[in-house]
Order: C-alpha cells, then sequence, then structure tokens
C-alpha cells in the first residue's frame, strides 16, 4: 500500500461559506477537498437577500461563464417594514441582489470545480480527528489533511452539540416558498408580528430567464415560532396586510423548512477547526447578511491558511490570527442585529415607540441598517 494522500485543507460543507473557502484557497495553490453531504441544486430555507457588502467578492468567486447570474439579477433597491397598519420605507444604497438559492449554491459549487477543487457531492463528514494531519471520517471513508473548515451550516451534526445562547427558550423555524404574484415590485418587504416576521421579495431562476416565464416570482421567507404557525399560509394569516395580499398567490414548487434556529455567541475556532459562516455562528436572518458573512468568513478562513500552506507559519498561528480577524471583523454584527430583530419583534404597545422613530426619520432607520453590516 502507497503512502496516504495528505490534502492541505479538508472543507466540510458546500454552502456558500465552504464553497468560497475551498475557491480562495485552491486559488492560492493549495489542494483542497471539498465534501457536500447532499446535492445541488437544491432549494434552501432563505431570504435570497444578497447584501451589497459582498457582491464584489461574489463576482470574484464567480466561474467567468457565471457572472451573468449577478449580471442579471433583480436589484432590491427599497425596504418596506409593515408593523400592524403602519408601514416605514428606506432606500437600500447601495442596491442589494435578489439570487435565488438553487442558482446561487450550484454556480459556486461549479466554480469550486473550475478552480481545481476536489469537490465531491452526496459525502456527509461523520468525525474529525487528530490535528495536522487531521483524519475526516466520512460515508466513502477516511481522508487526511493539514487544515480543516468545519462550513457545515447552522445545525449539522458537526457542531450541534456546541452551547446554545442562554437566552433562547423558544423554538423557531424557517420556512419558505416561491409563488407567483404579478403585482410585485422590486422592494423587500417586512412583515412584523408577534411572534416572528415574514420576508417577501421578487426573485428569478436562471431557468425562468431563459423559458421568459420568471415575471412575477416571488420568495416568501419566515422566521416565526414553532408553536404560533407551521407553515406559510399560518403565517401570512399573521398579518391583515400580508393576507390580504397573498390570497391570489399561486405556489410554485414545494415549500422547504428548518428547525430549530438556534442563535449562539461566534465560536470561530474548535480543536484546531476553523468555523465558517453558519457553523461559526447564525446571524439573526432579519438583516439578510448570512450569505454575505458566510463569503467572507470563508474567504478570510481561507486567506489566514495560506501562510500555514506556504511553510510561513504554523497552524496554531494561522488559526489564532483567523479567530482575531473574525472576531474584530464580525464581532459587532451578531449583537447589533439581534438586538433590532428582538425590539421589531416585541409585542404591541412595546414596540410602538421604536416603530414612530423609524417612521419619523429615515436617517435613523438607514443608521440602524447601517449599523447592522
Ligand atoms: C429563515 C431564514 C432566512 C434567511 N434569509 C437570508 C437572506 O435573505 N439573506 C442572507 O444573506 N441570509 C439569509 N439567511 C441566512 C443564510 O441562509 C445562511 O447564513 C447561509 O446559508 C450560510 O451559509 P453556510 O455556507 O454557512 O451554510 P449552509 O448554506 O447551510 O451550507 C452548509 C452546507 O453543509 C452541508 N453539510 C451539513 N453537514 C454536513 C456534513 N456533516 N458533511 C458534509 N456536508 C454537510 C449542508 O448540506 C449544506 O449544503 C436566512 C436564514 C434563515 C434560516
Amino acid at each position: 500500500m502507497g503512502p496516504v494522500h495528505i490534502f492541505d485543507l479538508i472543507v466540510a460543507g458546500g454552502g456558500p461559506a465552504g464553497t468560497s473557502a475551498a475557491i480562495m484557497a485552491a486559488q492560492s495553490g493549495a489542494q483542497v477537498l471539498l465534501l457536500e453531504a447532499g446535492r445541488f441544486p437544491r432549494q434552501k430555507v432563505c431570504g435570497e437577500f444578497v447584501s451589497a457588502e459582498s457582491l464584489a467578492l461574489l463576482a470574484a468567486l464567480l466561474r467567468a461563464d457565471q457572472k451573468d447570474l449577478l449580471d442579471t439579477a433583480i436589484p432590491i433597491t427599497t425596504g418596506r417594514f409593515f408593523f400592524d397598519q403602519r408601514a416605514v420605507a428606506t432606500q437600500i444604497i447601495p442596491p442589494a441582489a435578489s439570487i435565488a438559492r438553487l442558482d446561487l449554491d450550484a454556480a459556486l459549487w461549479g466554480s469550486a470545480e473550475a478552480a481545481g477543487v476536489d469537490a465531491r457531492l452526496q459525502v456527509r463528514v461523520k468525525n474529525i480527528s487528530g490535528s495536522s494531519p487531521f483524519t475526516v471520517s466520512t460515508s466513502d471513508g477516511e481522508f487526511e489533511s493539514r487544515a480543516v473548515i468545519d462550513a457545515s451550516g447552522r445545525w449539522s451534526n458537526l457542531n450541534a452539540a456546541t452551547t446554545p445562547d442562554g437566552q433562547q427558550k423558544e423554538i423557531w423555524l424557517g420556512l419558505k416558498a416561491h409563488f407567483l404574484d404579478p403585482c410585485a415590485e422590486a422592494s423587500v418587504d417586512l412583515y412584523f408580528f408577534d411572534a416572528g416576521y415574514c420576508g417577501i421579495q421578487p426573485v428569478s431562476l436562471v431557468a425562468d430567464r431563459k423559458e421568459s416565464a420568471g415575471y412575477g416570482r416571488i420568495n416568501a421567507c419566515a422566521m416565526v415560532r414553532a408553536n404560533v404557525a407551521r407553515s406559510l399560509p399560518e403565517v401570512f394569516a399573521r398579518h391583515p396586510a400580508l393576507s390580504k395580499r397573498s390570497c391570489d398567490w399561486k405556489l410554485l414548487g414545494q415549500p422547504v423548512s428548518t428547525s430549530p434556529l438556534v442563535f449562539r455567541d461566534p465560536r470561530p475556532l474548535g480543536n484546531g477547526i476553523l468555523c465558517v459562516g453558519d457553523a461559526a455562528a447564525f446571524v439573526d436572518p432579519f438583516i439578510g447578511d448570512g450569505i454575505s458573512l458566510a463569503l467572507r468568513s470563508g474567504t478570510l478562513a481561507a486567506q489566514c491558511l495560506v501562510p500555514f500552506f506556504q511553510g510561513a507559519c504554523s497552524l496554531p498561528d494561522a488559526t489564532q490570527a483567523y479567530e482575531e480577524a473574525y472576531r474584530k471583523r464580525f464581532g459587532p454584527v451578531f449583537s447589533r442585529s439581534s438586538k433590532v430583530r428582538r425590539l421589531l419583534s416585541l409585542r404591541q404597545p412595546l414596540r410602538a415607540p421604536f416603530v414612530f422613530l423609524l417612521r419619523k426619520a429615515p436617517a435613523i432607520t438607514r443608521y440602524v441598517i447601517r449599523k447592522t453590516r
């Protein structure tokens, strides 16, 4: 038997965080194995709002022939917040993009393959042991690597045992489906009610564009307490304006759901393994920044590992550099966004003063949005 092949890097999970880490590491010359338990394309519970902060990075990561995903994405220029009978509108400057996860995740996966990553679908990572070399046990055998990145998402077998945020007592559910709404506008509309909120925005699929049949496709995505609603129609019924707006919508495809939505303190490092995207911390979906944080933390982790791959520093030096940079760049976003969402989801009349302030002073609304980036 010949010597065991040792990869520079094994990445567990092929969502935006894992693919961006793999692409960035491969582009710097590392030998990368990317393992994904599922397959693409697939639907994913997500508002599909990609904030402007990460669009240039996304363009740099995508394969040249996939960049039209960005060019043809629907720009989201306005945000509207609906509370009870009141609405607050704000401009989104620079505009965000609406990109279906069905297309985005498949495009990033294809880009990883094109960058030279050994990318394997339907391989589940079961266990990670040792330290440089790490032994990664999977549903398709064992692999070894000098470094490992956990990009397995919010609630995987690799990180579910970590301690959730102690304040979280309720079980939250994520629900999503596409509908046909002939009156869709280029706005992200957030409907708040006592036990959660629902976001609505127009979205188009690459397949729709080819058949020019995509006009009017919208994404409805909700975060709701499980004891209050378990389906999107039940969510729509929680808000009078949303209930009225949705009565003529036609369901497109199958709804998807996920639970529990566990918020926990950021944990970018564990046992010498770099955690990226939702595996490091789950940001409140209200701010629509999870994809951006996944792309940015994934590439940051890969960048911190490059000097180690090139023999310029040790693995502990590289992981420490990542942890420090992660906490500095992303730490404030997590605490601010959770506070804002808690305020907006308060029961009436407790949230009334906050809503009044947002309505009277658009500059404050823009400030709140900026501070949660
Ligand atoms: C209700 C809701 C609405 C949201 N709306 C938005 C929004 O509008 N905009 C936004 O930016 N973000 C939004 N988010 C957040 C966003 O979806 C996530 O932050 C983003 O998907 C994180 O990317 P990731 O790569 O870290 O994880 P994921 O996208 O979850 O990818 C993880 C991958 O790892 C794979 N995996 C899991 N376990 C293993 C294993 N053991 N071995 C191999 N592979 C494994 C999974 O199959 C999955 O493909 C929302 C989230 C929710 C719940």
